[in-house]
């Protein structure tokens, strides 16, 4: 018998920088698995999304701190996507452009704001059952998580899918979504509070010469494994 609960009370980690895969290998988990995928990275872009509206400074943490304060972020998980709702409002369609994206990795340094974050997802993921994404789940969210995957690529690659997930509409060259991964990667990475690394029992997941679709079956085999199923 398996040493691990039964799936609806595992917590799967899933971390590593943008443009890993996470999303897509996140969502085919818990489609395969019957778990509930939760994106952490929604609830930093929601409340970058208000700090913008408000216009706040966003190296201004006191501002930060009393807006996080009058803020409710809530993760509804979905079949392709989480909804994502900021004081109410739905804000799912209006979360993934670069301004957010950016204004989101400047926010997220803050360990009042993370600290915050920690604890909603801590109750979101509480009763199990979930796959959860982002930089620090294994490390920081779900230190206890019974399975935790770091995925990565190397910089290159994970900045042509993005460009490629961009489509047309990007109207930036690739050499310019690689530039702006790269420093968001390297933000996520050195930031003091739970930066961006590997929780040492994380498996390492490296993508870089895999297709997405190898790498999900790949993450699926990793997580059969720590459950003692077959895949
Ligand atoms: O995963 P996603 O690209 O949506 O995350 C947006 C930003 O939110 C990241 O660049 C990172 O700075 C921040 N983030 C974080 N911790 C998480 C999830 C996201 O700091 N658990």
């Amino acid at each position: 018998m398996s040493a691990f609960p039964p799936a609806g009370k595992v917590i799967v980690a899933i971390d590593g920088p943008a443009g890993a895969g996470k999303s897509t290998i996140a969502r085919h988990l818990a489609r395969h698995f019957g778990l509930l995928n939760l994106e952490t990275g929604a609830m930093y872009r929601a409340f970058a999304l208000k700090a913008l509206r408000a216009r706040l400074p966003l190296d201004e943490i006191s501002a930060l701190e009393a807006l996080a304060a009058e803020t409710s972020i809530h993760l509804e998980p979905g079949e392709e996507e989480n909804r994502v709702l900021l004081d109410g409002e739905d804000v799912t369609g209006l979360i993934r452009n670069q301004i957010v994206t950016d204004a989101a990795s400047r926010v997220s340094v803050f360990p009042a704001i993370r600290a915050w974050m920690v604890r909603l997802q801590q109750q979101l993921g509480s009763a199990g059952g979930v796959v959860m994404e982002g930089r620090d789940i294994g490390t920081v969210v779900f230190p206890d998580a019974q399975v935790k995957i770091f995925l990565d690529a190397a910089p290159e690659v994970r900045g042509m899918r993005r460009f490629d997930q961009l489509g047309p509409q990007a109207a930036v060259p690739p050499e310019e979504v690689i530039r702006a991964l790269r420093a968001r990667d390297e933000r996520d990475r050195n930031r003091p509070d739970s930066p961006l690394k590997a929780a040492p029992d994380a498996v390492l997941l490296d993508s870089t010469h895999m297709t997405l679709d190898q790498a999900v079956r790949a993450a699926e085999a990793i997580v059969a494994a720590k459950l003692g199923e077959p895949v």
